[in-house]
């Protein structure tokens, strides 16, 4: 939430300087003309105005440079699409390809929401044991719960697009591409983040929204550990079979909406803990998008330098 804020405060102190440097400008000309004409008394006071200008220039490119560096932080954390390494751009990944490490990452996501009282706890519990994760929306239920998709947001999680119906029957290209279109666009909206990351409703391949996804350059995201909380198993059973199926780069799949999740709000602080007992932080998409991106330059460096 603070980052944001933060970026908020940023953009609107950046408006006031450049304003303000503006009519400095504007003063200054007019000072410079009038001293045209005027004696060489003047032109020294000229001279030390034109100083003082190039020092606020200075400030200003130094400024301008800070601006652009935490945009493109903020960017890269909400997974805006030129921040995307472009070999993930229209494929499909159910989990990242990273080596072995002691610092293992595991990302969790959450279907099917946003609403009331499940998507919130669920938050809630993420915020209190400082874990991230990744929240794929039905662009229907954003439309009714706009402050929870912007809670999302606000709070470090990077939202993404899960279709506006959730229909599994097959789709016209042209019904396809509102389904995607208009969530992404109320994403945006709602949220500021402009959205490249989309999973099919059902994991559904063939009726046509992941076509129309792949033609737009979304990356397709599956899962490597199905948690199946929609058959509302026991908590227990649940944080079990998520911790059991974990591996290094694992995308787990869970549901924030779509029905009673009393489980998963239940379960979520077992997972969060275990998980974390095994040596796991909780990374989102686009981070683990990153890792894998990071990696693959490595190993290429790595095959260059020994040829
Ligand atoms: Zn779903």
């Amino acid at each position: 939430m603070e980052s944001r804020k933060l970026f908020v405060v940023a953009q609107r102190t950046f408006i006031v300087i450049a304003v303000l440097v503006g009519s400095l400008n504007l003063g200054l000309m007019a000072i410079n003309k009038t001293n045209a004409s005027q004696t060489s008394e003047k032109e020294t006071e000229n001279s030390k105005a034109t100083t003082a200008e190039t020092g606020v220039s200075q400030r200003m490119v130094a400024f301008k440079q800070t601006l652009l560096a935490s945009w493109k932080q903020e960017a890269k954390s909400k997974g805006l699409l030129p921040t995307t390494p472009p070999q993930f751009r229209g494929a499909t990944l159910k989990e990242a390809k990273l080596a072995k490490s002691d610092k293992k990452v595991i990302a969790l996501t959450f279907d099917d929401g946003p609403v009331p009282n499940y998507t919130e706890k669920i938050l809630d519990t993420l915020n209190k044991n400082n874990a991230k994760a990744t929240f794929f929306v039905v662009g229907g239920n954003l439309q009714l719960y706009p402050a929870i998709g912007k809670r999302i947001v606000d709070e470090g999680h990077t939202i993404a697009n899960h279709t506006w119906h959730h229909w599994y029957h097959r789709m016209s290209p042209k019904v396809a591409a509102s389904e995607i279109d208009n969530t992404s666009d109320l994403i945006f909206k709602t949220t500021g983040v402009k959205t490249n990351l989309f999973r099919p409703p059902g994991g559904i391949m063939n009726n046509g929204v992941v076509a129309y996804a792949r033609k737009k350059k979304y990356v397709t995201l599956m899962w490597s550990v199905d948690s199946i909380d929609f058959k509302q198993p026991p908590a227990e059973v649940l944080a079990n079979r998520i911790v059991k199926g974990a591996t290094h780069g694992g995308i787990v799949l869970m549901h924030d909406g779509g029905g009673k999740r009393p489980r998963t709000v239940e379960a979520l602080p077992k997972i969060i803990s275990r998980l974390r007992a095994k040596g796991y932080s909780f990374v989102t998409i686009p981070e683990l998008l990153e890792m894998q991106d990071k990696q693959e330059k490595e190993e290429k460096l790595a095959t260059e330098k020994k040829q």
